[in-house]
């Protein structure tokens, strides 16, 4: 298929177009480079030995946008492009909104434009907000807590409507739980700019001698030890979830809600035992009052991603944190070192 991938040179987005292009797609990277490096790209030519187009502009940019699918003809899009920091979200919302839900009109309006009807769409477990339940199953309420979950379920109640109006339309939304982890070959990972958000990147951080501590948000928790209990997800098992959708959207019509996580918790304080194992590097913490919004527990139901899309995720948390580690110890900067 002709793929257009938004976001393609970020985090999800690289890792992905490495398996669209191995599973013999063509494909058109867009990305403005917001928050990304066109050494990611570099690099995923080098791996994957095979070439892509690349357009660098805003997905915001309607008429462009438009443009560049009249010339590329896309027959589907994998939608990563957009903002992803809840905390930032809460300090610049109407930027939150602009770049992900105008964002996404745009993106649908110039799939319209060029007869595009298939979209794969990067959400998250976010819209779940807290748990009535758990697991998570794509049945629980959706009801965010935060101005980029709040993004994330009107995009995907946009892309729902989008869908209703030509019976030849597809559309999967895929919930990512929290995807970590680095390309088996060290060469591509996360890069995230500044003080990562995330505990994994921190970690890996705290290892490589960057930063001195992991501060733990909350060990008063109601769970196995205190500490927050999350769904880690490899990220290259959630590349090959977005490859399965692709083949899914080629054979079916609707609109699917999917989890794509491991449906197994693990605690802060268990990931920081994986990432010691796995570096040989003493990861010192540092105790602090719980982080605004956290949720205690999230983790996954992931039967429906088995179902539809014939997927589950193979690696587990300590292969996650081998991969980060060797990506973090062969780029301690990240593609910055380049
Ligand atoms: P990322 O920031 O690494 O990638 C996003 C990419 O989109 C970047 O390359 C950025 O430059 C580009 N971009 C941003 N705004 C753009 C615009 N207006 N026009 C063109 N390009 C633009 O983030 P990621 O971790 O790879 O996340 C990808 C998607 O997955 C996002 O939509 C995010 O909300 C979603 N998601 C991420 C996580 C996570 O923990 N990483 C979890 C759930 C959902
Ligand atoms: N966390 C932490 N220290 C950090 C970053 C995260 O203790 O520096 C905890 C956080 O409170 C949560 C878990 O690690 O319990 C996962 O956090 P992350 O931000 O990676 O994912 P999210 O909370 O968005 O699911």
């Amino acid at each position: 298929m002709r793929i257009a991938i938004t976001g393609g040179a970020g985090y999800i987005g690289s890792h992905t177009l490495l398996d669209i292009l191995g599973d013999g797609h063509e494909a058109l990277v867009i990305d403005n480079y917001a928050n990304s490096s066109p050494e990611a790209l570099a690099r995923v030519k080098s791996l994957s030995n095979r070439t892509f187009e690349m357009s660098e502009q805003t997905i915001t940019d309607q008429p462009s946008l438009s443009e560049t699918f009249q010339q590329f003809k896309p027959e589907a899009v994998i939608h990563f492009a957009g903002l992803k920091a809840v905390g930032e979200s809460e300090d610049i919302p109407l930027t939150y909104y602009e770049e992900n839900i105008q964002g996404t009109i745009s993106l649908l309006r110039a799939m319209d434009g060029c007869g595009c009807k298939n979209i794969i769409f990067s959400s998250s477990a976010t819209v779940y907000g807290l748990p009535d339940y758990l697991p998570f199953d794509e049945a629980h309420p959706t009801a965010p807590i935060n101005t980029y979950g709040r993004t994330k379920y009107f995009a995907e109640e946009i892309i729902h409507d989008w869908t209703k109006t030509d019976p030849a339309k597809s559309a999967v939304v895929l919930r990512y739980f929290n995807p970590v982890g680095a390309h088996k070959s060290g060469m591509i990972g996360e890069d995230p700019a500044g003080i990562p958000n995330n505990l994994v990147p921190f970690i890996a951080q705290v290892a490589i001698g960057r930063r001195d501590a992991l501060s733990v948000f909350g060990n008063d928790y109601e769970t196995k030890d205190g500490t927050g209990v999350r769904d880690y997800i490899h990220i290259n098992d959630l590349a090959s979830g977005h490859v399965a959708a692709v083949d899914y959207i080629a054979e079916h019509t609707g609109f699917e809600a999917i989890n794509l996580g491991t449906g197994r918790g693990y605690s802060v304080l268990e990931v920081v035992a994986a990432f010691e194992k796995a570096s040989g590097k003493p990861i010192p913490l540092r105790y602090e009052p719980r982080r605004k919004g956290d949720l205690a527990n999230s983790y996954a139901e992931c039967d429906k991603a088995k179902r539809l899309l014939g997927w589950h995720a193979q690696f587990g948390i300590n292969e996650m944190c081998e991969d980060v580690w060797r990506w973090q110890s062969q780029n301690p900067h990240g593609y910055r070192d380049n």
